[in-house]
């Protein structure tokens, strides 16, 4: 299941099967059941790290989890009941994966991978359980005391919130939105930077995170002024990625620039903005001028929606969006 505006199919991390049956979180007598359940499979997440072989997810059998942070993740339509557990994969021993097949047993095939190297080769069912695993351990990991008193918190509601044993504060999972944006001139040409901190060939859409009491639209506009020193009109939403690394929400825009303006990049943020025509864009990747961000991220998405099919890809692995 893919949702999302028609333009954005198939984001990697935007794709999901498990229900997250929302309701059983406060069940307890479910949660237990479903714990003591053989058929049950729990996916262990540490560091933003599952165990995959092949392109699946290793799962053990709840009596074979490790001690940790223990979250329900879902059900899916055969009945089958999903929990995460923040703790250290451990190896891919003979006690090891359950479903991993004969060849697990000396661990072979099983290796501790990310949401940036496997996102897009999990199925759907996969993908959705390990984006939502990554982004709740990485709050548990994060999030450990009362903000208000320090005291060690309790994780609750089957580990979607955690309340302070002192003075009864509720604290929820944090997620912080970020605008990403693809903006085209009058002839229909997009801006590409160059962020300080990426490799020499590297060059993506403009992004920034929403500031308190801003709309995501009007983070569009500041962004975009700031970095660039551009001016944009009519922004529209174009869909959203969940970027748990460590917890942010790609909020996906596009927007207009209208003529007679001149680039004037932030030399602290960026080393250089332009404008690509799809020719150019085309052509400098060819060369080997220029790399776009890998598959698994929104940009190439957005890039790819503009230009009008897929690009080739210079600059596949390792990188971070
Ligand atoms: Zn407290």
């Amino acid at each position: 299941m893919t949702l999302g505006h028609p333009a954005l199919q198939n984001l990697a991390l935007s794709r999901a099967t498990v229900d997250r049956v929302t309701k059983r979180r406060t069940d307890q007598d479910w949660i237990d059941a479903a714990w003591k359940d053989p058929r049950t499979r729990v996916l262990v997440v540490h560091d933003g790290q599952a165990l995959v072989r092949d392109e699946g997810l290793v799962f053990v059998a709840p009596e074979e989890a490790p001690a940790g942070t223990r979250f329900l993740l879902g059900e899916d339509a055969d009945g089958t009941v999903y929990f995460g557990v923040s703790a250290p994969l451990g190896p891919a021993g003979p006690a090891g994966p359950v479903g991993a097949g004969p060849a697990s047993t000396a661990g072979t095939g099983v290796r501790a991978a990310s949401l940036r190297e496997v996102g897009t080769l999990l199925s759907d069912r996969d993908a959705g359980l390990l984006t939502h695993a990554v982004a709740l351990a990485n709050w548990h990991d994060t999030h450990v005391r009362c903000p208000l008193d320090g005291t060690p918190t309790v994780p609750d509601a089957a580990g979607h919130s955690a309340v302070c044993p002192k003075d009864g504060s509720e604290h929820f999972p944090r997620t912080d939105p970020a605008v990403i944006m693809l903006v085209t001139d009058p002839e229909d040409r997009c801006l590409l930077a160059r962020n300080t901190a990426w490799p020499p060939r590297r060059v993506s859409i403009l992004a920034g995170f929403v500031e308190p009491g801003e709309s995501a639209e009007q983070a569009v506009i500041r962004e975009v002024a700031e970095e660039t020193g551009i001016t944009v009109t009519n922004v529209r939403y174009v869909g959203s990625q969940p970027w748990p690394m460590p917890r942010s929400l790609m909020l996906g825009f596009r927007a207009d620039a209208p003529a007679g303006q001149s680039i004037a990049v932030d030399q602290e943020e960026l080393t250089e903005a332009r404008w690509w025509s799809r020719a150019g864009l085309l052509a400098a990747i060819g060369a080997g001028e220029l790399a776009l961000p890998p598959s698994v991220s929104i940009a190439r998405h957005i890039i790819e929606d503009w230009y009008g099919g897929p690009l080739p890809s210079a600059w596949t692995t390792g990188g971070r969006s």
